[in-house]
């Protein structure tokens, strides 16, 4: 069993931090040497890759099919998302139709993710790799690969776990039972529903596809308008199930953990300390924390502790100093909307 266009497409859309880019590299090497099939594989990210965007893209052709198309996918056949926060955000959904498979690594409801997508249509499969890979001490990619399989019966299960016994296993063969199992999981576990074309919500083009460019709107070489770090930027997407947690009355305001944080979490005043004037840390802004853990390991004083997220309430720790920032987002809503666009990049530049 095969598929009957010239061309099956995957489009993988990420931040920085998940494993997309690894994804999309087995994907393209699972179709050429385990499938039978021409396949290629690019990502597009940033020079931050950890909480800027990321796109996978994997191209399969039936073996007297040479490819000899290089560009992005605008209308892909299997859609992975690698964490519901990124919705809303630009053309997340281009050239979704209702023959889509759409992949999202999601613990909501499945018609629930449906509206917060937006979903023109499409066949929806929703899995939580986020809580998998932590059970599988595995990686959210490995889930993803795993559900990505059953959506089409030519995505062979059997060969993409001999393509990662080959791959990882030779390069990680302490992971490899893990990663098997994650991605046994993420193929077992995954929910289905065939989303039907009732026009809830629109279909939706690409901007590269609808936009004429021209000298006029051309965008601006050199410049990245993704960026990962930035004051309206939410890279609350890349954690992968562990937040560090800030407990006040074991910080002697060393600053360690500030100059160490690659995205200057945390946040700082003047304030007193020991009777004499001082920086005092307030604790984490999470809207702007990848949950990298380097503070957690840095603090000489275990001030900071490395928790799953789940099971703490981020609301209660979350620490925005307004009078540091000028923004107009909505604190309630950490790690949802408010995902990079270049609104975003218009924003910060004024400031
Ligand atoms: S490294 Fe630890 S002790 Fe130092 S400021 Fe940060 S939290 Fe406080
Ligand atoms: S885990 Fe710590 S060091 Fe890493 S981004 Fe979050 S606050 Fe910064």
């Amino acid at each position: 069993m095969s598929f009957k266009k010239d061309y099956f497409e995957i489009r993988l859309e990420s931040i920085g931090g998940l494993g997309a880019n690894l994804a999309g590299k087995i994907l393209g090497e699972y179709g050429a040497l385990y499938l039978g099939l021409n396949a290629s594989s690019f990502s597009s990210y940033g020079s931050e890759k950890r909480g800027s965007p990321v796109k996978s893209y994997i191209r399969y052709a039936k073996e007297n099919t040479p490819i000899r198309v290089n560009s992005p996918i605008k209308t892909p056949d299997v859609l992975g998302i690698f964490h519901i926060a990124l919705a809303g955000k630009e053309n997340l959904l281009a050239g979704v139709s209702e023959n889509t498979s759409i992949v999202v690594n999601t613990n909501k409801d499945i018609d629930e993710v449906r509206d917060i997508l937006k979903l023109y249509g499409g066949k929806l499969y929703c899995i939580d790799a986020l809580n998998i890979a932590i059970e599988t001490k595995s990686r959210i990619n490995m889930v993803m690969l795993g559900a990505i399989a059953k959506t089409n019966d030519f995505l062979d299960i059997n060969k993409l776990e001999d393509c990662i016994k080959d791959t990882i296993g030779k390069k990680y063969p302490k992971a490899l039972e893990n990663n098997l199992n994650a991605i046994k999981k993420g193929y077992e576990m995954v929910k289905f529903k065939e989303i039907k074309v009732d026009n809830k919500y629109d279909y939706i083009v690409s901007d590269d596809i609808k936009t004429k460019w021209g000298y006029k709107n051309a965008p601006i070489g050199g410049v990245n308008p993704s960026f990962g770090s930035s004051i309206s930027n939410d890279v609350s997407a890349s954690r992968e199930g562990y937040v560090p947690v800030f407990i006040k009355d074991k910080c002697i305001n060393c600053g360690l953990c500030d100059s160490t944080c690659p995205d200057m979490s945390f946040q700082f005043v003047k304030g007193e300390y020991k009777g004499k004037e001082a920086m005092v840390n307030l604790g984490i802004d999470y809207h702007h924390c990848k949950g990298c853990l380097r503070c957690v390991e840095i603090c000489p004083v275990n001030a900071l502790e490395a928790k799953l997220e789940k099971d703490i309430n981020i609301y209660e720790q979350h620490i925005r100093n307004k009078d540091l920032i000028i923004d107009k987002l909505d604190f309630e809503n950490i790690g949802a909307s408010s995902f990079v666009t270049s609104e975003s990049y218009t924003e910060d530049t004024k400031i």
